[in-house]
């Protein structure tokens, strides 16, 4: 049984014997790369491609740093909405840039985000902070969508909340079917973003007519 054990550990080298995953070192990262790039059909080690690897291994840490941070601890500083306002609050064209989980290139678009506060607000930028940090992890765009909805529903719980994405997939304009100038639009609506027609209609027009293909009713 023991034994059974030992190779059962040694043939899986990329999970700790407590089952969590390993993080590769930044040298076995690098390498991938370079195999990458002999697979292509290059050569690695000419002179233009020889600083590659890294630089391909910083440019992850960038594209997905989003794994290292809490989405929930980021909205946890929020505070009492002004007593007087309890209208809808829109953040209209978050920058948005991710990547596909199907082919890790990039997703370019735009972030809606729209909710009706019941008691906590959170300031502009931990929205846009929010958006990135899912963002800045291998995606869908609709898991995108509702990740970014559902946490400020669960972290905020406001009266409802709706995100619409807008992005082109450069999956789909530099390869496969190759054609540039489709955007994909997915929504998530919540609460009265959901059930009530006239704040879901406030919201849709707010965020700009064109975006008529949404569910009106
Ligand atoms: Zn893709």
């Amino acid at each position: 049984m023991d034994s059974a054990v030992v190779e059962h550990r040694t043939s899986t080298p990329s999970h700790t014997a407590s089952g969590a995953r390993r993080r590769p070192s930044r040298a076995e990262a690098e390498a991938a790369v370079r195999t990458l790039i002999e697979w292509a059909g290059d050569d690695p080690d000419r002179e233009g491609l020889e600083g590659t690897p890294n630089r391909v291994v910083r440019a992850y840490e960038e594209f997905f740093a989003g794994y290292a941070e809490d989405p929930v601890a980021l909205l946890a500083t929020t505070f009492e909405k002004p007593s007087s306002y309890d209208e809808m609050i829109v953040l209209r064209d978050i920058r948005l840039e991710s990547h596909c989980e199907h082919h890790i290139v990039p997703i370019l678009g735009k972030a809606h985000i729209g909710y009706v506060p019941t008691g906590r607000v959170v300031g502009s930028s931990k929205l846009v902070r929010l958006v990135e940090v899912f963002a800045k992890r291998m995606q869908i765009q609709e898991a995108l969508t509702s990740q970014i909805a559902d946490t400020i529903q669960e972290v905020l719980e406001p009266r409802g909340v709706g995100v619409v994405i807008e992005a082109a997939h450069q999956c789909m304009t530099t390869r496969g079917i190759r054609k540039p100038g489709i955007s994909m639009v997915t929504s998530r609506l919540l609460g009265s973003f959901r059930d009530d027609r006239t704040t879901r209609r406030e919201f849709l027009s707010t965020i700009g007519g064109r975006r008529s293909t949404l569910p009106e009713s």
